[in-house]
């Protein structure tokens, strides 16, 4: 068996047309053009590129960017002040600060800084609160990437058992937390794995969807996959073979029923979803 790709790359190029007509559509009815500022500190290599990347796709889909850089040794206070002005900026609705952020800056307390409202990575504690509660404001870029491909791959998840290796602020908890949630799109029994999981390789071959979200190059094997399983790799490792994810994606696709690849997987599907948030994020400002 081989696997169905369950392609990111093109559903996100699907989803910023659909994306672009309703922010002409929001235009034609508000005046209003949405708008992310991203803070950028340092040069993080992989950072500019996410950067950059965003700032391409907000081009297209017809929403402003602007980028505000600052040197790698900027004070945090300095940070601050720039959040404190982008949060008053009535033409800026959605704020994204880059991370990771150098040591000497509370990441905390930066991403605690941003207004709620502007919030469009979903981090700030306020936010993070509603989606827990199951009446989210924002949803997360990549869990909400990788909930939008199940979605339109028409993959359910409602009694379904979703492992997820990870733990991280950014993807594990946030994507457990949704897929948790009532509904269509929830309803699913969530396990999640982390470093401490004895045996994860028992768990793991108990999903009926796997998601990986680890940060190690090919660590979860076909032996560690349920066959017939949905598999999801969030991973992004750059190896001497390139990038690569944290499955093993050759062995793995000749026992999953679907497999997303990378790249061409999650990491388009994220920043699609920082668009939506961001056009989300006028709808609500305007009103
Ligand atoms: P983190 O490093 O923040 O978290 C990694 C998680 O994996 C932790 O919970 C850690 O456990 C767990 N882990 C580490 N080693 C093992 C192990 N041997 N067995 C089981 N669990 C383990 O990473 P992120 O969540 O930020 O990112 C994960 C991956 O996803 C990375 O490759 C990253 O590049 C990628 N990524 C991709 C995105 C995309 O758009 N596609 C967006 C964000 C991230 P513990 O908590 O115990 O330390």
């Amino acid at each position: 068996m081989t696997a169905i790709i369950l392609d990111g790359k093109q559903l996100a190029q699907d989803m910023r047309g659909e994306l672009a007509e309703e922010v002409t559509d929001f235009f034609e009815n508000n005046s209003i053009t949405p708008k992310l500022a991203a803070v950028l500190v340092g040069e993080d290599p992989a950072s500019e590129v996410y950067v950059r990347n965003k700032q391409i796709a907000c081009q297209k889909a017809g929403i402003e960017s602007e980028l505000h850089r600052l040197d790698a040794d900027t004070a945090e206070d300095d940070l601050l002040a720039l959040i404190t002005r982008l949060n008053k900026d009535n033409d800026v609705h959605g704020i994204l600060v880059q991370l990771p952020l150098p040591g000497h800056i509370s990441t905390e307390r930066i991403l605690r800084a941003v207004n709620p409202m502007k919030d469009v990575d979903a981090f700030h504690p306020e936010n993070v609160g509603l989606l827990v509660q199951g009446r989210p404001r924002y949803l997360p870029c990549t869990p909400s990437g990788v909930r939008e491909i199940l979605r339109r791959y028409e993959v359910p998840t409602v009694g379904k058992h979703i492992v997820i290796a990870g733990r991280s602020d950014i993807v594990g908890k946030p994507l457990a937390n949704m897929l948790l949630t009532r509904g269509a799109d929830g309803d699913a029994t969530v396990t999640v794995c982390h470093s401490k999981t004895s045996d994860l390789a028992e768990i793991t071959r108990t999903a009926d969807i796997l998601v990986a979200a680890i940060g190690r190059p090919r660590m979860l094997t076909a032996e560690m996959i349920k066959p017939g399983a949905v598999v999801v790799d969030v991973g992004i490792n750059r190896t001497e073979d390139g990038l690569v994810g944290d499955v093993d994606f050759d062995g793995a696709k000749e026992i999953a029923s679907h497999i997303t690849p990378v790249p061409r997987g999650v990491g388009p599907m994220t920043v699609t979803m920082l668009l939506f948030n961001t056009l989300q994020a006028a709808r609500l400002q305007a009103f």
